[in-house]
């Protein structure tokens, strides 16, 4: 599964631990993240993380553009809901676009909590029979 991990800046210290909880876990799948997040990761982890542009510089659009493209399979998205982001609309958009694409979405601790040890559960799975459609249905196309 393709994982993609985002947090606010007061929310970093919580991704690092919820990460470091469950690295057992994310050590088996592809993990994307914004630009200081994923750096984040990597040095309290040294997990393998793919990281896009910092956040505010485009980060949340590119993640937004893997999922229209159906490259992620879930988001754990660790919000500050009390501080003014000057991205808000990417934000929006992200959130959205996960929404739209129907893509399992955390965008707290509570929640990311219960989604990677679903994850560890296999309860994504339908994630790769939605893949496998996905391709039969391209191939019949052809
Ligand atoms: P960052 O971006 O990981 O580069 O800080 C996250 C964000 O603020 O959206």
């Amino acid at each position: 599964m393709n994982i993609a991990l985002i947090a606010h800046d007061k929310k970093k210290d919580e991704m690092v631990k919820l990460i470091s909880s469950y690295q057992d876990i994310l050590k088996e799948h592809v993990l994307y993240a914004t630009g200081t997040t994923g750096q984040r990761i990597v040095d309290a982890t040294g997990l393998d993380v793919h990281r896009f542009k910092s956040g505010p510089l485009g980060g949340d659009q590119q993640i937004g553009a893997y999922i229209s493209d159906d490259k992620i399979d879930m988001v754990i998205f660790l919000r500050d809901p009390l501080t003014a982001q000057p991205h808000e609309p990417d934000i929006t958009a992200l959130l959205r676009l996960s929404d739209v694409y129907e893509i399992p979405l955390a965008t707290n601790m509570g929640t990311g909590e219960i989604l990677l040890r679903g994850l560890g559960e296999g309860l994504v799975d339908w994630r790769k029979i939605h893949h496998h459609a996905g391709r039969e249905i391209l191939n019949t196309d052809v």
